[in-house]
């Protein structure tokens, strides 16, 4: 059961996925830190980008204080395979659904798979001798 929810949270990659049920890509993961380092002096951890310019605020001992917006380099889909919890209920149900749906014609064409063999039998068992040789005779000058 643990592995079950492993799969259904968040997926992270370093490429975009695909929602299994909308085809939507998978957002950047996006996180933000505060540094009182200006963009001249500030190096983001390795692999993370600083997206546009960081929003400054003043701490209370009047020092500037910069909060970057930064992508970790990786993409999220938050919900295993799915992008909203809503696309994997749908994908969920509709498989389900088509699941159900085959099942019933399949039993539906081996019962009438049955039904014409035996009708089929019958109508042979009910041909007479005569009426055979009739159709073959037919048979012959069709062709
Ligand atoms: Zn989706």
């Amino acid at each position: 059961m643990t592995n079950d929810f492993n799969i259904t949270g968040p997926q992270k990659k370093p490429h975009p996925m695909r929602c299994w049920y909308c085809q939507r890509t998978s957002p950047k993961e996006m996180t933000e830190q505060m540094s009182t380092f200006g963009p001249d002096r500030y190096i983001p951890k390795s692999g993370w980008q600083v997206i546009g310019d960081p929003v400054i605020s003043e701490t209370s001992n009047n020092k500037k204080l910069y909060r970057y917006k930064i992508w970790t380099g990786m993409y999220v889909m938050k919900f295993g395979y799915f992008c909203m919890q809503k696309c994997a209920t749908v994908f969920a149900n509709a498989a389900v659904a088509h699941k159900l749906r085959n099942r019933k014609t399949n039993g539906q064409t081996s019962n009438n798979r049955e039904g014409e063999l035996l009708e089929m039998k019958q109508r042979m068992d009910r041909a007479s001798p005569q009426s055979l040789k009739a159709l073959q005779d037919k048979f012959n000058n069709n062709r």
